[in-house]
């Protein structure tokens, strides 16, 4: 008892410690993301690349900070900036107007959509084909908000749109629905020309979307800023040149698995 009675004061000193949450550090801006979605973010060994990256950290240079990037479930992407673990939210992220209530988005850096894979034997190619059928998507998608409004079914839902692909490759789904750019990686994976599946939806592609960095609401000066960048990305073609080195490297990545 008295051993403990001398512990005790350490114990509370301890549980202080512990309660307290690390200091923001006033030089690093911190990147939120979901990193299996290549080109945008993807995993080279243990670092977080990807075009959202090099966009987060031309941001991050304007700044004059640090990047630090933390790898989350799509999911938990837009509630963890919310809850202020991060300043960014990069992570291939449609602008909708669902999002717009709760965080605020910078000018849009690619205009892209979404699209059907399915085997090239029973190719899927529209909306009508794909209604009543087993979809797999990543969850917290606009994929996901694709077949819940526009087809009117629950899809299944994964971590990854690989993790979609597995269960369309194993026969538990009978197409997949993921964004153009990961779809393609998908497929370079399988084998390109050679895969059994491919993109297949007639029109290409079901929706067209935005993406854009996300920040937490009320920060005029961060948005300036992040819209700055952009431009200066997009008119110096230093954008252009970014999407095609993260297409080749997440590429090369897919055929070297
Ligand atoms: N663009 C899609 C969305 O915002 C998918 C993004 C992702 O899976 N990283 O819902």
């Amino acid at each position: 008892m008295k051993a403990f009675s001398r512990l005790l004061p350490c114990l509370l000193v301890a549980a202080a410690f512990v309660g307290c949450a690390p200091k923001q550090d006033p030089n690093t801006i911190r990147m939120i993301t979901e990193a299996t979605f290549p080109p945008y973010e993807f995993r080279e060994g243990t670092a977080v690349v990807g075009i959202d990256v090099d966009i987060c950290q031309a941001i991050a240079d304007k700044l004059g900070k640090k990047l630090a990037v933390e790898d989350v479930e799509f999911d938990s992407v837009l509630p963890s900036l919310i809850a202020g673990k991060a300043e960014l939210a990069a992570a291939g992220i449609t602008v909708n107007e669902d999002r717009k209530k709760t965080v605020d988005f910078s000018d849009p850096y690619v205009t892209t959509g979404i699209v059907i894979i399915s085997a090239k034997d029973s190719p899927v190619k529209g909306k009508e084909d794909a209604q009543g059928k087993a979809i797999g998507v990543q969850n917290g998608t606009t994929s996901a908000d694709y077949c819940v409004n526009e087809l009117g079914q629950e899809p299944d839902r994964f971590d990854s749109p690989a993790a979609a692909f597995a269960a369309l490759k194993a026969g538990k789904v009978s197409l997949v629905i993921a964004d153009v750019d990961p779809a393609k990686n998908i497929i370079v994976q399988d084998g390109g020309d050679a895969s059994a599946f491919a993109i297949t939806s007639e029109p290409y592609f079901l929706t067209s979307e935005d993406y854009a960095i996300a920040i937490a609401k009320g920060q005029p000066e961060l948005l300036a800023t992040i819209n700055e960048v952009i431009g200066e990305l997009k008119a110096s073609g230093r954008l252009d040149e970014i999407f095609a080195a993260n297409k080749a490297k997440s590429d090369a990545l897919a055929t070297a698995e």
